[in-house]
C-alpha cells in the first residue's frame, strides 16, 4: 500500500515533487465486530488505527506535518505529548533526518510510548507538569525559535488525519450513520469531520471523553485531568470550538464514560473480538455500549491506538499466569485446570 500522501495527494496540500516522509501509514483495516454488534443492536465496524507504523493514528497527521516541516527547511520538530504524538514525531523525525524533541508529563506516559520515543532517538524531556502546561510551553518555544511544532494545532496534522474519513466512506460505500471516537485534544474528531465534509458525507459524530477529563462535556477546562486512559488525559483541548461545531453540525454529541466503563469495554474487545487496543481507544466502544446507537444502523468505532503501548495497565487488569513445574502431571493439571 502507498502511504497516505501518495494515496490522497489530490486532496492534500502537497504537490508532485514535494518531499514525502512516509512509512506506509493509513489504509488500516476496518473489521466487523460481531459480538459488539449483537450487544448494542446495530452493525458495528472497528477501524484499527493501532496498525499504523508507530501504533496509533497520530502517524497519519505526522506524515503530513513532518513532510511539510522538511519542505519548509526546519531542522527540528517538537511536540508536547501524552505519548503517542511523541512516539510518532520521534519516528518521522528520524526518518526525515531531523532532530526530534518531545515534552511529556513526567511519570504519566505509558511505557511502550516512552520506549518508542527514546529508541527512535528523540530528545525526551519529562516535564513536572501536565499535558496542557506542556503544550502552552512548546507553543511559546516554537514562536521564539525556527522549530516546527507538530501538535494537532498544526493544520497539516488534521490534513493527514482526515484521510481516515476518506477510507471509511470508500469502504462502506458511503453507508455510515455514526462514528464513535475518543476525544482528547479534539484534533482527530475535527479532522474526521473535515474529511467527511470534503467527500460529501455526514455521519453523526459521537465523541467520548473520560469522566475525569471531560472539559467538552462540562463546558469548562479541567485543571487536573485524571483517567486511566492516558492518551485522552487532557483538560483544555486545543481544538475545542471546531470539535463542538462538528458535533453540532453532524447532529452528534460529546459525552463522558467512566474509567470502569472504559476498562470493561477494553476487556470486551480483547476477549470477544480478539482486538487489543489501548485504554483510551476503548472509550469509543464504552460510549457506544453506554449510550446505545441512538438510532444509527451502521457505526464505526475508531480504535485509535495499539494495546501493546500500555502493558502496565493491561497486566494490572489481566489474570495472573499459572506457575508450573516441568513434569507431565503438573502440566496436565495446569492445562486442564
Ligand atoms: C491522541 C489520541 C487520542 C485523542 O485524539 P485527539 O485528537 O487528541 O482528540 C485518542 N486515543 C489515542 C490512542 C491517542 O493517541
Amino acid at each position: 500500500m502507498p502511504g497516505l500522501i501518495e494515496r490522497y495527494r489530490h486532496r492534500l496540500p502537497f504537490e508532485d515533487g514535494d518531499p514525502v516522509v512516509s512509512m506506509g501509514e493509513g489504509s488500516t483495516p476496518l473489521v466487523q465486530a460481531p459480538a459488539l454488534s449483537e450487544r448494542v443492536g446495530a452493525s458495528v465496524w472497528l477501524k484499527l488505527e493501532g496498525l499504523n507504523p508507530t501504533g496509533s493514528f497520530k502517524d497519519r497527521g505526522m506524515c503530513c506535518a513532518v513532510s511539510a516541516a522538511l519542505r519548509e527547511g526546519s531542522e527540528t520538530v517538537i511536540c508536547a505529548s501524552t505519548g503517542n504524538t511523541a512516539a510518532s514525531a520521534a519516528a518521522y523525525a528520524a526518518r526525515a533526518g531531523m532532530r526530534g524533541v518531545v515534552i511529556v508529563p513526567e511519570g504519566k506516559i505509558a511505557t511502550g510510548k516512552l520506549a518508542q520515543a527514546l529508541v527512535y532517538g528523540a530528545r525526551v524531556i519529562a516535564l513536572q507538569g501536565n499535558f496542557d502546561e506542556a503544550l502552552t510551553l512548546v507553543r511559546e518555544l516554537a514562536d521564539r525559535h525556527p522549530i516546527a511544532l507538530v501538535n494537532s494545532v498544526n493544520d497539516f496534522r488534521l490534513e493527514g488525519q482526515k484521510t481516515a474519513a476518506f477510507e471509511l466512506v470508500e469502504e462502506l460505500a458511503g453507508e455510515l450513520d455514526g462514528l464513535c471516537i475518543p476525544v482528547g485534544n479534539a484534533g482527530n474528531v475535527t479532522a474526521y469531520w473535515k474529511g467527511f465534509q470534503e467527500v460529501g458525507a455526514s455521519p453523526r459524530l459521537f465523541g467520548f471523553q473520560a469522566e475525569g477529563a471531560a472539559p467538552l462535556v462540562l463546558g469548562h477546562p479541567v485543571e487536573k485531568p485524571e483517567t486511566v486512559a492516558s492518551a485522552i488525559r487532557i483538560g483544555n483541548p486545543a481544538r475545542w470550538e471546531e470539535a463542538m461545531a462538528a458535533f453540532t453540525a453532524s447532529r452528534g454529541q460529546v459525552r463522558a464514560v467512566s474509567d470502569e466503563e472504559i476498562l470493561e469495554a477494553w476487556e470486551f474487545l480483547a476477549r470477544r473480538e480478539g482486538i487489543f487496543c489501548e485504554p483510551a481507544s476503548a472509550a469509543s466502544v464504552a460510549g457506544l455500549i453506554k449510550y446505545g446507537p441512538d438510532g444509527c444502523e451502521r457505526l464505526v468505532c475508531v480504535l485509535t491506538g495499539n494495546g501493546l503501548k500500555d502493558p502496565d495497565t493491561a497486566l494490572s487488569r489481566a489474570g495472573g499466569v499459572i506457575p508450573c513445574t516441568a513434569e507431565i502431571s503438573a502440566v496436565e493439571a495446569a492445562v486442564l485446570g
